[in-house]
């Protein structure tokens, strides 16, 4: 196979579309080539073996990987810069209470190719211009992997740092090895609670970290990277949710480059012990930090959908 041959059917790979598709009429791959090709290789080695749709427009996908495991990835809507939400590892070590992915710990990191597989597989179904690593895993605990992955859709898979965000929960030393990627993705960083002993109960590995100093490395990120961050916090009801939490999380973020992502607890049938916050008072907390002059956003999620929260799928099919 001539070199270029191979770009073209590495770039269409990375696109959805198999060898024969890989040429175009001026340059198409030769016909013999391409059934060879079809015949002799396993161009992807997981595949969707379910695709769950939610009211939302978002679909999504449990894929089982070449050893047995499985992970989920979901398409989201969005018709101007269609998106995707990405894991990262098999389960999670970070085993945040509220969370079906780190229920059992983490099975193992991610490879570089099953990061890319995972675009390619939603590739086959819709087009794909963002990324958000924010599905199973911690993206920092598997960082190697995931650079030399969104480093190939930069060069070849019209997926730029400006166009992915990375979540974590830190500490603040994660955030820092992100910096030193020198990438300006954006960074989303998993709060959910200011207080310190609140955040220990929520995600008890993250007990030593001190709430303030994230944001501190977070703004040391955005100062870098010259794009703002987002902070997540999901909303649980009775837990992080009143109007005294939502004043002082305000005031906290008062003058920093931050948008809030405010999002309803998802039910985990495991976890029942938790229940998400009611409509009223998770409007009422976005209300009080745009009231405050902090830009947020409050997602109330699809409480009807079944398996709407992160894991939910893949533990269903391990229960199976
Ligand atoms: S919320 Fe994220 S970091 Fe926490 S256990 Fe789930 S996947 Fe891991």
């Amino acid at each position: 196979m001539r070199s270029g041959h191979a770009d073209r059917l590495r770039r269409a790979l990375l696109f959805g579309r198999l060898p024969a598709h890989a040429g175009n009429r001026r340059h198409p791959l030769p016909a013999g080539l391409c059934e060879e090709l079809e015949q002799e290789y396993c161009w992807v080695s997981m595949r969707s073996e379910q695709q769950v749709a939610a009211a939302d427009g978002s679909l999504k996908h449990l894929l089982r990987l070449h050893d047995g495991e499985a992970i989920e990835a979901v398409a989201l809507p969005g018709t101007t810069a269609p998106s995707a939400c990405l894991s990262s590892q098999v389960g999670c070590a970070v085993a945040c209470t509220f969370c079906a992915s780190g229920l059992h710990g983490v099975v193992r990191n991610l490879h570089a190719h099953e990061f890319l597989e995972q675009v390619v597989l939603l590739r086959r179904a819709r087009p794909l211009r963002r990324l958000v690593l924010m599905g199973a895993g911690e993206p920092t605990h598997n960082l190697g992997n995931l650079a030399n992955a969104l480093e190939v859709l930069r060069n070849e898979g019209e997926i730029g740092p400006r166009h992915v965000m990375v979540s974590t929960v830190g500490p603040a030393a994660a955030i820092q090895r992100l910096a030193e990627l020198g990438r300006r993705f954006t960074l989303a960083l998993s709060l959910h609670a200011l207080d310190q002993e609140l955040r220990a109960q929520l995600i008890p590995t993250q007990a030593h970290v001190a709430p303030l100093d994230l944001l501190q490395a977070a703004d040391a990120y955005a100062a870098r990277s010259g794009r703002a961050y987002q902070l997540e916090w999901v909303l649980l009801g009775g837990v992080n949710d009143s109007n005294a939490q939502a004043r002082d999380l305000a005031a906290a973020l008062r003058g920093r480059r931050v948008h809030v992502s405010l999002i309803r607890w998802n039910p985990v049938a495991e976890l029942d012990q938790l229940q998400p916050s009611g409509v009223a008072q998770a409007e009422a907390f976005a209300a009080r930090l745009h009231g405050a002059g902090v830009s947020c956003r409050l997602r109330l999620t699809v409480g009807g959908d079944s398996d709407a929260a992160c894991g939910q799928l893949r533990r269903r099919a391990q229960l199976a």
